[in-house]
């Protein structure tokens, strides 16, 4: 039997490891990616001869699906555990923020807000009912908690970092997930935060996992921008690239909404509508390539709003110098609302603003030891989920017949990042894996492995 031939659309982490999943059982999968090469928001800048993530990325030790998938992959040994630290940014100084110690001694909060502060973190562990929190303000669970001074003091900065303006109408359910993945680092309140790297970021992991699925029969086409998929009395039949229409038999997409909205002309108008409403953050971020450390910090928050950039990202404080170069990764990033005008902004005027803030925080600094200042910018990294719209996920298997889709909005309540889209392709896979029979899978997996 001809085994069924699958197109996915967008090589980003999820496509890649869809690709791979499916592929090891037996399904001839080609994968189209508009871009020059794979990884998408987990992809690569090359900067002398050397491969960096574009944007910061770092995968945490309890990210199981990930550390599973390296080690199918063959990098394991290319995986390395760090301890990191953090640190806040607060009146022109600069606090740890690590230990029960920092935490108590924490000089821009008083004793009692400390005290509330850190109920709202143990409060966040054993809330379980993400429907609840759900239908919870975030401002409101917030303030419940902590308290106003703690919420203007620590929470509304961080808000506005992750939010930028739309903050006000997300759900408690944000900062809950957070709260509960950041503290999987950790094993015990007391212990150290660990977080991973990947050398030469999570491009590693998605190049092996590519190399592996193309060992399997998957085939991987660049610079393939897909044009519309094609869609037939109800039902997906294949793709337009380049102009000319390619038959398959299943198609699964991984692109945002609106961007999908756009290739299905065909579907069932509420369907399209309602891809093309889903609002997403976009990402504008500084890498400054640096001579020398800026801070013992791998994160730096940052509480004063007159800042534009949200958080000072000092990659190499996780990652091992030596792997780039001996340069030091410092990431200045900035969450935009859709409507943010900064978005437009050229490359000479975002140095401009972002270092004349730079120079505010760190007067010290000897501009002699910027090697580059090269600006990122991503338009849909994550999607706004305002408060009672969860009726608006949409299924995996869409209302058109053989189009299957996944992206960040499948997550919620998760939040963007490489353990929760893996994991998603896992979702995905089982769900295909069943529509075009498990068995028949099974029986091409057996037959590809044999000599
Ligand atoms: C600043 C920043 C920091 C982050 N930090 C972390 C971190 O520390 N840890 C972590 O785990 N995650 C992190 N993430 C999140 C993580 O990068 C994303 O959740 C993940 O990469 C999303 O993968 P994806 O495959 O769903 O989407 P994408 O990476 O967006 O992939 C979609 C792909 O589709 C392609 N495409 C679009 N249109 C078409 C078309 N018409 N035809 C063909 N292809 C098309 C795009 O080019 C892209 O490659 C971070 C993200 C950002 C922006």
């Amino acid at each position: 039997m001809e085994p069924l031939r699958i197109a996915i659309i967008g090589g980003g982490i999820l496509g890649v490891t869809l690709a791979y999943k499916l592929s090891q059982r037996g399904l001839r999968v080609t994968l189209y990616e508009r871009g020059d090469n794979l990884g998408g928001l987990a992809g690569y800048m090359l900067y002398d001869g050397v491969r960096m993530d574009r944007f910061y990325h770092t995968i945490l030790s309890s990210d199981m699906s990930m550390q599973t998938l390296i080690e199918e992959s063959g990098v394991k040994d290319r995986l390395h555990f760090t301890p990191t630290k953090q640190g806040f940014y607060d009146n022109g100084q600069l606090y740890p923020f690590n230990t029960p110690v920092d935490f108590l001694l924490f000089p821009p909060l008083n004793l009692f807000q400390r005290f509330r502060l850190g109920l709202q973190v143990i409060y966040a562990q054993f809330e379980s009912d993400w429907r609840k929190m759900d239908t919870i303000p975030v401002e409101d669970w917030l303030i419940k908690v902590s308290g106003r001074g703690v919420y203007r003091k620590v929470w509304q900065p961080l808000l506005r970092a992750k939010f930028d303006t739309t903050a006000q109408n997300v759900p408690a359910t944000y900062i809950w997930s957070r709260l509960r993945r950041m503290m999987g680092t950790r094993q015990g309140v007391t212990s150290k935060e660990m977080m991973c790297y990947l050398e030469n970021g999570y491009y590693t992991l998605i190049e092996a996992l590519a190399h592996k699925a193309e060992a399997q029969g998957a085939e991987f086409h660049l610079q393939a921008p897909i044009e519309e998929i094609v869609i037939e009395g109800g039902r997906a039949v294949g793709v337009r690239v380049g102009g000319q229409a390619q038959p398959f038999d299943l198609v699964i997409s991984t692109l945002a909404s609106p961007i999908l909205a756009q290739l299905v002309p065909n579907a069932p108008a509420d369907f399209r509508a309602l891809l093309a409403k889903q609002e997403y953050l976009g990402v504008l971020c500084p890498l400054l390539i640096l001579k020398r450390s800026l801070i013992p910090y791998y994160v730096l928050n940052i509480t004063d709003e007159s800042i534009p950039f949200t958080a000072v990202v000092e990659t190499t404080n996780l990652i091992d110098p030596k792997h780039v170069k001996g340069y030091h990764l410092v990431y200045l990033p900035k969450y935009l609302a859709p409507d943010n005008e900064m978005a437009t902004w050229p490359d000479d005027r975002v140095r401009e603003e972002w270092m004349g803030h730079f120079r505010r925080m760190f007067p010290n600094f000897d501009e002699s030891d910027i090697v580059a200042f090269i600006v990122q910018r991503a338009r849909y990294v994550e999607p706004i989920r305002p408060m009672g719209t969860l009726h608006e996920i949409p299924p995996i298997k869409t209302p058109v017949e053989n189009l299957y889709m996944g992206n960040t909005v499948l997550i919620y309540p998760d939040l963007g990042n490489g353990e929760a889209m893996t994991r998603l392709a896992a979702r995905m896979a089982e769900q295909v894996l069943e529509a075009v029979g498990s068995c028949q899978a099974l029986s091409q997996a057996s037959v590809i492995a044999e000599p």
